[in-house]
């Protein structure tokens, strides 16, 4: 498998990490909060504590879409190649990967932080978590 593809597949695991956490809220909860909180709450805090599950949901199934697009197929001559860009590294698919880091989003299953990192180097650490290094 290329490095190109597992970035893929990470940065979709991290969206679809991200849309599961959203789903799995109860947003009755959420209102909940921020009607018992809306003494201590600035107005932009408590709008954003009631809307945060659907800009989540909302925003993590877009990516989905554009990841869907922007998937790895193969080339006429063997090689991996994003479906939508023909070429071997997307540039969206990185582009992607490189703002979930930055945001340090988190992997549901274990919890784990991954730091803010440039591509290879979460692509190095992908391939070190999957090997069950980290
Ligand atoms: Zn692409």
């Amino acid at each position: 498998m290329s490095g190109a593809r597992d970035l893929h597949e990470w940065t979709a695991a991290q969206v679809w990490c991200a849309l599961t956490a959203a789903m799995r809220t109860d947003p009755r909860a959420l209102d909940r909060l921020a009607e018992a909180a809306s003494g201590s709450l600035d107005p932009h805090s408590a709008f954003f504590l009631q809307h945060a599950r659907t800009l989540t949901l909302a925003t993590s199934a877009a990516l989905t879409g554009v990841l869907t697009i922007h998937r790895y197929g193969r080339h006429p001559d063997d090689r991996p190649v994003c479906a939508a860009c023909g070429i071997g590294r997307c540039r969206t698919v990185r582009g992607v990967s490189d703002v979930l880091a930055a945001y340090r989003l988190r992997e549901s299953g274990a919890w784990t932080l991954w730091p803010a990192c440039d591509t290879d180097t979460l692509t190095s650490r992908y391939h070190e978590y999957r090997r069950g290094m980290l």
